[in-house]
Parts: structure tokens; sequence; C-alpha cells
């Protein structure tokens, strides 16, 4: 690019011609200065970014930055069209050489860690059309971003100073998202984030009570739940016939499975494993790429028809969040997606308050079994009714909250 960001195509089949063609925009280069800080008091690091307060915030549809560029109207991505285009963010949190500055250790000042916010931030648009969103693609092109998820993870987690590489898409103005062009980031860490941090300890105390690994028996405890199911089935009905009112699976593949989790934080929430653990997108064998794009997409638009009345549709804001095994932690943690929605019903928002944003104590207004029932039960077409989709979760209280009287 102009000012010297590394841009990536990523085809599959045939590609769109002008591939060749120079990004022409007089661009200054940005030098992005981050720092991290470690909270003496949880060990959580924070990303110090101050250069980002600059960056494009909600342009207009016609000055897209991720829509292939035309005559007159240059953006990102200089082809006239792409599949699936992967580039460093130009305004990134964290940026520089991994490797040139590692986060330094807490040496003789325990109580103030700190060091450069090396690490890389990548954003990969999905496709050239403005208005989709990921449910609306095809299985190829599905399978060609998680090709791109991968090819990102081995090129940047062999980085040094890279501790984890993290792939997420947000997708909607509840989440925060400043660019409606379908998108996701890719984020190379140069710490272990507090989520994953805590999985880690919880493994490992799996592995010395038990002597088996954490994330194979939550995996096989939840498959287990759905009885005799036919490894290949997708249908709903099957599921249903089972144990309809306590499974949490949503969807069970002949490679891969989605449930909502026991203790879920999200009115909606669905966690995605490869049968076979691995500890990134890079594990996965030919079979597991296959079946991925089918139960992604379906369970992607599940979460689009849980909310609506009739003519209107409600698409759920979400984050989808790939969680994959930081350096020197392969063998024991496993690669799978944490797929959740802010919404709770088709006019009420979930806001993080004061349990959660306070003490990370989250309180779920819908039991998570009946989040499951819901998302299997929008597995077929039109299932979705405002009756069912606002119905209030037996053993919950009142959902006027906090949250909703501050808003
Ligand atoms: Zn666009």
């Amino acid at each position: 690019m102009a000012d010297g960001r590394e841009l990536i195509y990523y085809d599959r089949g045939t590609p769109p011609t002008g591939r060749a063609v120079a990004d022409l925009r007089p661009l200054d280069a940005v030098a992005p200065s981050s720092e991290v800080r470690q909270d003496p008091m949880t060990g959580a690091w924070v990303t110090v970014a101050a250069h980002r307060q600059a960056r494009t915030y909600h342009p207009p549809a016609d000055e897209c930055p991720l829509c292939p560029s035309r005559e007159g109207r240059l953006s990102e991505i200089p082809a006239g069209d792409y599949q699936v285009a992967v580039f460093e963010n130009r305004f990134p949190s964290l940026a520089g050489e991994p490797g040139t500055h590692p986060v330094p250790p807490a040496l003789d000042d325990p109580l103030h860690s700190r060091g450069p916010g090396i690490g890389r931030c990548e954003v990969v648009c999905f496709t050239a059309d403005h208005d989709a969103s990921f449910a609306d693609l095809d299985e190829d092109r599905a399978r060609l971003v998680l090709d791109a998820w991968t090819d990102r993870t081995a090129e940047l987690s062999v980085l040094p100073g890279v501790r984890q590489v993290y792939c997420f898409e947000n997708r909607g103005t509840e989440i925060g998202v400043t660019l409606a062009h379908p998108h996701g980031q890719v984020y190379a860490l140069p710490f272990v984030p507090p989520r994953t941090a805590k999985m880690i300890d919880q493994a490992a105390r799996h592995r010395a009570a038990t002597g088996r690994n954490l994330f194979d028996d939550l995996v096989a405890a939840e498959r287990a739940s759905v009885g005799s199911l036919s490894t290949d089935s997708l249908s709903t009905d099957s599921l249903s016939a089972e144990r309809p009112e306590d499974s949490r699976v949503v969807l069970a593949g002949e490679y891969w499975t989605a449930f909502v989790p026991f203790a879920a934080r999200w009115p909606y929430e669905v966690h995605l494993f490869p049968n076979r653990r691995v500890p990134d997108f890079t594990g996965l064998n030919e079979d597991e790429r296959a079946e991925f794009p089918r139960i992604y997409l379906d369970l992607l638009r599940r979460f689009d028809r849980l909310f609506g009345d009739g003519d209107r549709q409600v698409r759920a804001p979400y984050i989808a969040a790939w969680h994959q095994a930081p350096a020197g932690h392969e063998d024991e943690l496993a690669l799978h997606l944490e797929l959740f929605t802010v919404r709770r019903t088709a006019d009420k928002l979930k806001y993080l308050a004061g349990t959660e944003s306070g003490m990370e104590a989250f309180m779920n207004d819908v039991a998570p079994e009946f989040a499951a029932r819901r998302l299997r039960e929008v597995g077929q077409a039109g299932a979705a009714t405002p009756a069912t989709a606002s119905r209030p979760t037996p053993g919950t209280t009142d959902d006027t909250t906090d949250e909703e009287a501050q808003r």
C-alpha cells in the first residue's frame, strides 16, 4: 500500500483481474505508538493506543475504505474487485516489528510492568459486497475466509514476540462497529489475554484432577447429551427427538460441534469446537475444513433468525471470537469459536454494567438450555416468531435491570 503496509489477496478459482493495480493514494506513513501496561492487581495487560482517536468513524457508504477502488474513489483496496483481502490496519492498536521490543518482564519494578505495544493488527475483508454479511456468503467464500485465517495464523504466530493470534469479527453497530462493510480482524498479541490466561489455569487444574484434557471432556460431555444422534446429522429433528429439554447442543456435525456453554455469559452464546482437538487453525485437516463452511454459516444464520417479527427481521449483532492456543500452550488449549450476541430480545440489549463491567461477574437473563432450544428451533427456515423471541425465560427475574434503567 502507499504507506508501506502489506496487502494480501486470497482467491478461490479464477481471481478477479486488477491484482497488480497500485495504491495511488497520497498517504503518509502512520507512526503508531502504543504501549502495553500490566495491571498489578490482576495481571491483565492493557493496551494504550492514543493515536487511534483519529481513526475513520462511520464513513458514508460511498466513502467506505473497504470497498474496491473505483475511478475517483480510491479505497484501502486498489483492485476493482476482490474475493477476500487482508491488509494491515492503518490505525492499529498494536504495531511495529514483533520481537524487536519484547515485552519486558517486571524486574525491579513489579508495580509498573510495561512495554511497547508491538504486534500486528490486520483487517480481513470477507467480500467486496458492501451490503453483505458473513451469513450471506456462500460456502466457497466461507472456506476461503477459513483459509485466510489459517494463513494469517501460520504467518503471524511464528513472529518473535507474538504470544497469540486472535481472529475475530464484530458485527453490528450495537457492538461498536465503525465500518459497515463485512470484515473481521486479526490481532497478533504480544501477551496472553486475560480470558486465555484463565483457560490455561483451568486446563491445568482439570489435568491435575482428572489426568485428562479439559476441552476433550467438555466437548465429549456436550455431545453425549444428544445420545445416539447420527454423527453426520445437522437436522434439529434428530436433536429434539433425544433430550430436547436439557441438551445444549445446537449443531452436531461429523467434525464440529456447536453448543451453548453450561455457564453462558451472554443471552445467546454458542461455542463451536472441532470434535478432534487442535491448537489452532493450522491444525485442521481437510475433512474438518470441508465441513466448516456449512456449520459456520448455519450457526450465523440461526443468530440472524433469533429476533424480529414477521417482515422485520432484526439481525443479531454479534462478536465471533476465535480462541487459539498461545505459544507454549499448544498441548492443552483448543481451537474454538465463542460466538455471542448482546441482544436479548428484538428490542432489548444486554449492557455490561455494574456487575459485569465492575466485577467481571456476568448476570445472564436467558437460561442456556432455553437459548439452545431457541437456536435449534430457528434452524428451520421461518421459525422465528416474536412470541418465542421475547418469551421470558423461566426461572429468571423481571428483566428490567439496572442496565435498562441506565439507558
Ligand atoms: Zn464497503
